[in-house]
């Protein structure tokens, strides 16, 4: 099969069975740049309300730029990955102090703009721009590793040079956006991970996975992910007036720039004396008698890397530990706050899973 025959097939089978998603009706590439922000590591369907929530709350890139950090954390809460969020707020922020709020038209300009990497940039090029550029996700890993038989491992990061390679070669010249749109979606509905549906795939005959019966096997994928385990007792501690103890996450964890509370960490659980003896090292709080599991519970909540066992416990607070909490310079970043307060923040979700819970 040659390239065209190949990039016809393939477009051809995309205009049959496409789904119809807000952001293919568009060239904006504001709009594009949005949704392969969202869509990244995140399905269609959870992905699709947030887009539709950043498009309604920033029409355009400037409202973007111009909204409060906690303001677009709190838009991105829920979905993860939340460096991913503070990249699309300064991305939005070079586009207009360096563009005048016009996207650069190039692959090359796009890769300079914060948060947007060769993928993201080869999907707003060829889409909004046309240029003949392919994109290389991990739906087109498997569509080409499967169809051409190529073997090389895509944990190995020189592995992508391949692909690119091997997808430049087959994109269509007239055609760069729907070709570069038909492989990604044929690698979501068609060519899936589990259930390929090679009985109906127009790449049947050529395809060297199906004829080997290797579709189990390709794509290669050798790194096994590491999986972290952590135990976080967050500390429910209030003041005089009610009033929540809560704290900014900051750079070099998860979840930095979310609010949750102050905590202690361990790598495995803690018992109620064990707690206390903490609280006395971390917090100097050596007179705390009551320490209460709020929650009743513990929740587990699982990243790509890290799997979380969070418990919530309250502890009864002298005026004499307030003041000691105030003072701490080791708890910087925190803040007493009402119920409203703490609604508007932006916070993890687990934070958000307890506060249904206990609010
Ligand atoms: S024949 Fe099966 S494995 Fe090959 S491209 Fe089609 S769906 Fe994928």
């Amino acid at each position: 099969m040659n390239n065209k025959h190949f990039a016809k097939l393939l477009i051809d089978w995309y205009e049959t069975n496409k789904r119809a998603l807000p952001w293919r009706e568009s060239s904006d590439p504001y709009r594009i740049w949005l949704s392969e922000v969202i869509l990244q590591q995140t399905r269609v369907a959870q992905g699709l309300p947030y887009y539709e929530a950043f498009v309604s709350k920033y029409p355009k890139v400037e409202d973007l730029a111009a909204a409060p950090a906690d303001e677009v954390m709190r838009t991105w809460q829920g979905l993860g990955y939340y460096s991913r969020a503070r990249n699309l707020h300064a991305c939005a922020q070079q586009v207009v102090d360096l563009y005048g709020g016009k996207f650069p038209e190039t692959y090359e300009q796009l890769l300079q703009l914060k948060g947007i990497g060769s993928y993201t940039a080869a999907a707003i090029a060829s889409f909004a721009f046309k240029e003949v550029v392919p994109v290389v996700d991990g739906n087109v890993y498997r569509v080409l590793a499967r169809i051409f038989g190529i073997e090389a491992d895509i944990a190995d990061a020189k592995t992508k040079q391949i692909f690119e390679s091997k997808a430049a070669e087959l994109i269509s010249q007239e055609h760069p956006d729907a070709f570069n749109q038909a492989i990604m979606e044929f690698g979501a509905l068609h060519c899936t991970p589990h259930n390929p549906l090679c009985m109906t795939c127009p790449f049947q005959q050529a395809c060297v996975a199906y004829r080997g019966g290797l579709q189990r096997a390709l794509p290669v994928k050798s790194k096994k992910v590491k999986v972290r385990t952590r135990h976080f007792y967050y500390l429910i501690m209030k003041d005089e007036k009610e009033r929540l103890l809560v704290k900014q996450r900051q750079a070099g964890d998860i979840w930095q720039g979310l609010y949750d509370f102050p905590l202690i960490e361990s790598e495995s659980p803690l018992d109620t004396e064990q707690l206390k003896a903490a609280l006395k090292t971390t917090f100097g709080l050596d007179r705390v008698t009551t320490v209460e599991d709020v929650a009743g519970k513990t929740f587990k909540h699982i990243l790509t890397h890290q799997r979380i066992y969070a418990s919530f416990v309250s502890i009864s607070l002298t005026q004499s530990d307030i003041s000691k909490i105030n003072q701490n310079p080791q708890i910087a970043h925190n803040e007493w706050v009402n119920e409203a307060k703490l609604e508007e923040l932006p916070k993890p979700i687990l934070i958000e899973k307890f506060l249904k819970i206990m609010i």
